[in-house]
């Protein structure tokens, strides 16, 4: 009898849900909105529903399913799947584990959702299979996960792997979403990086990006590496402080975890070796020359489903 996992990667305005063979391979997946209405009371139900209309059609009994593995952007207690915070959700000391293990009565574990793709990611995606992994996602935020030892990372009460949060920047930085200034997020993501770019613009800089800006309306991460592969002075700046500073960042993760695989996903790592270069350069200066050796930048492989994937490896890792 084969077996399912189902993986469940919980976000802002969608929640991504898919049917997961033992060796990894979607057999179906599909999406349905999050309603955040009423702090996201909803949520469980409406997932729950969509689980067992899909179970109908699906050809093959829920006995078949071994459990549930959900990802949500916020601090977890992956013991209970209980979620001290989950700020976009609306999620407050919300027992989603229980709630969704009464409603389906499967079993279900719950992730943060970048532990989630950290662990998709080496399952499945570029990680390969290894024991020390840090995967870093450069998106409208920045996200982190890692794995040490075979295992991800929670901490003492959730936040470990927060690498977005790190401060990066002591004095004068950005505001954060997480109320702190001059976190990673503030400079390597997206939004970082269109900030940074401004400033250039704002200090009077000669730059295409301004032009850009103006057509435009608004200007991008990939606008900014565009210009910059077009050898435009303000960009490659930005992209060079990107890279110093996120590559600082991970040399001095790298001392603490000493991973063989630094998996960078995102749409920000769309750049590819745009990024990674500069990348690799500035870790290459930070890192001790052993901890250097042993790890390997490759770009994450699988997208939007890291997170289901992860998911079903959750369940898989804990029943088996
Ligand atoms: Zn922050």
């Amino acid at each position: 009898m084969e077996r399912y996992y189902i993986g469940a990667d919980i976000g802002g305005t969608s929640i991504k849900l898919a049917f997961i063979t033992e060796v990894g391979e979607i057999k179906e997946k599909w999406e349905i909105p999050t309603d955040t209405e009423d702090n996201g009371v909803n949520i469980p139900k409406d997932m729950s529903r969509s689980i067992h209309d899909k179970l109908m059609g699906a050809g093959f009994e829920k006995e078949q399913v071994m459990g549930i593995g959900a990802g949500a952007p916020g601090f977890i207690n992956t013991e209970t799947g209980f979620v001290h915070q989950a700020v976009n959700i609306g999620w407050k000391d919300y027992e989603l584990g229980k709630i969704l293990r009464d409603l389906t009565d499967l079993p279900v574990y719950v992730e943060n959702d970048a532990n989630l793709a950290a662990l998709g990611e080496n399952w499945k995606g570029s990680g390969n299979n290894v024991e020390n992994l840090l995967a870093i996602t450069l998106g409208t935020g920045v996200g982190g996960g890692v794995i040490a030892n075979g295992s991800i990372i929670n901490g003492a009460n959730g936040t470990a792997g927060e690498i977005g949060h790190i401060t990066v920047i002591p004095e004068g930085g950005a505001p954060c979403n997480c109320g702190k200034t001059g976190c990673l997020e503030t400079v390597a993501s997206a939004t970082g990086m269109v900030r940074l770019a401004e400033r250039r613009i704002n200090e009077g800089n000669d730059t295409r990006l301004e032009e850009i800006k103006e057509t435009n309306g608004v200007l991008t991460a990939k606008d900014i590496f565009e210009a910059a592969a077009q050898k435009d002075k303000e960009a490659i700046h930005v992209v060079n402080d990107v890279a110093d500073i996120l590559g600082m960042t991970i040399a001095n993760l790298a001392i603490v975890c000493n991973p063989s695989k630094i998996v960078i996903g995102g749409g920000v790592s769309q750049a590819g070796e745009q990024l990674l270069q500069p990348l690799r350069e500035s870790f290459t200066r930070f890192a001790l020359p052993r901890t250097n050796e042993a790890a390997e930048f490759v770009l994450a492989e699988l997208g939007n489903d890291a997170g289901v994937i992860g998911g079903a490896f959750l369940v898989k890792e804990h029943i088996g």
